[in-house]
């Protein structure tokens, strides 16, 4: 199988898959498949279905998490976890996710009944998205050891708690705590599409994620007086939207000069709203990221003193609440200079990037070595039915990972590792 036509075919093979298992969806027309729903079953059976043959038997973990452990050369031996999420948002593509544990079967595959020196466990999360409880990462936070009663208690649009969803299913939630990994957990690598245009503009098949970036939600009131439209000069108003447009700009402004740094305003909300009526009150959202907490932090306390740099000189007023404040994840270095080793044995040029977007590796970082690898995604186009990937990227991804498993096996730092397991 590692003829080219051997790779190609397989890679195929992969996409074929993620489209047949996008036709498991709570909506008819479309893909949905949120935590621990009926077509979500149907989606477990499917994979374990293909994982048979290899020898690997799957069960469902009590957090609803599809696991299925190839095993090493030794009956003892650690475990490498390769996968990502099974869950979609409403009107997905057919890959975001998806294609991370049907690429990790496909690695199983190719080793044709091969043993290495650790097993291989392809995990299946059962949720990433946060569609259906408004939480993300259930799935991969019950490996952490975080899935905690509070979580357990979150309830859906229709009153079931993430508790019931589990009985509902047929699992025991008082397990739960069953599923935080033990000891001998080698690493995490997730195999995911880009969701951007990074890649694409580049010209590269495959990146690898050096860190998940750090996020700062902010919400910015600006306070001016409301007046009528008419008989107001200019010079006499304290107008909050204007004063909020001007620093909307001043963000992008900020953005665009710092390498790296992504900012956006994604809400503006003015009051009271009318056509003939200077508004007295503007509220708006800030969103900022960077793979290092200084440099965004640093362009936070810059915005906030441009708003009231701003604010002062129109008369207005301003105040903030900060809505999360999340760090920076750092992916594990080792595992990051192998897949970048193996990127280049595939035959592409590895380029190291900044995941603007959470991912299941994050979590999976707060307790093992944990690191990405990203596909190209086409247009840049995610969350969405055109959502897509090319064959030959596929192929490459395929390649990288069979590198990447040989790689690891020979390695000292991680037999080292092993060791200490
Ligand atoms: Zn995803």
């Amino acid at each position: 199988m590692r003829t080219t036509s051997g790779i190609r075919s397989r890679a195929e093979e992969v996409i074929a898959r993620c489209r047949k298992l996008a036709r498991f969806s709570e909506d008819v027309g479309g893909t949905r498949r949120t935590f621990l729903s009926a077509p979500m079953r149907k989606c477990h059976r499917e994979i374990a279905a293909w994982m048979k043959p290899l020898g690997v038997e799957t069960r469902i973990d009590p957090a609803g998490n599809l696991r299925g452990l190839y095993p090493g050369a030794e009956s003892k031996a650690p475990r490498l976890l390769l996968g990502s999420h099974l869950d979609t948002v409403p009107n997905a593509g057919a890959f975001d996710g998806v294609l991370g544990v049907v690429l990790a079967v496909a690695l199983l595959e190719s080793l044709e009944g091969r043993r290495l020196p650790f097993g291989i466990e392809v995990v299946g999360f059962s949720e990433e998205e946060g569609v259906r409880f408004g939480t993300p990462f259930i799935g991969s936070r019950a490996l952490t050891g975080r899935l905690d009663n509070e979580l357990l208690a979150r309830q859906d649009a229709c009153g079931v708690s993430v508790r019931k969803a589990i009985e509902d299913f047929g699992l025991n939630p008082q397990e739960i705590s069953q599923v935080a990994l033990e000891e001998g957990a080698l690493g995490y690598i997730e195999f995911h599409i880009e969701q951007g245009p990074v890649l694409e503009t580049l010209n590269r098949p495959l990146g690898v994620v050096e860190a998940i970036a750090g996020q700062s939600r902010l919400e910015f009131i600006f306070l001016g007086r409301a007046n009528h439209a008419g008989t107001t000069p200019m010079h006499l108003r304290r107008d909050a939207i204007a004063g909020a447009a001007e620093w909307i700009i001043a963000v992008e402004r900020e953005a665009q000069s710092v390498p790296g740094l992504v900012a956006t305003v994604g809400v503006i909300e003015a009051k009271p709203g009318a056509t003939n009526v200077i508004a007295g009150e503007a509220r708006l959202t800030l969103d900022v990221r960077h793979g290092s907490d200084e440099v965004r932090a640093r362009a936070v306390d810059d915005l906030i003193r441009q708003a009231e740099e701003i604010a002062e000189r129109r008369g207005l007023s301003v105040s903030r609440n900060v809505l999360l404040d999340q760090q920076a994840v750092p992916m594990d270095s080792l595992l990051v200079n192998e897949i970048a080793q193996a990127i280049g044995k595939a035959g592409c040029e590895p380029h190291r990037m900044v995941s603007g977007a959470g991912h299941d590796a994050m979590i999976l970082a707060g307790r093992v070595p944990s690191a990405m690898v990203f596909l190209r995604t086409p247009g840049g186009i995610s969350h969405d039915p055109a959502e897509s990937v090319r064959t030959d990227d596929v192929a490459k991804a395929i390649e990288c990972g069979m590198h990447l498993l040989e790689q690891l096996a020979s390695s000292p730092t991680l037999q080292g590792r092993m060791h200490r397991a």
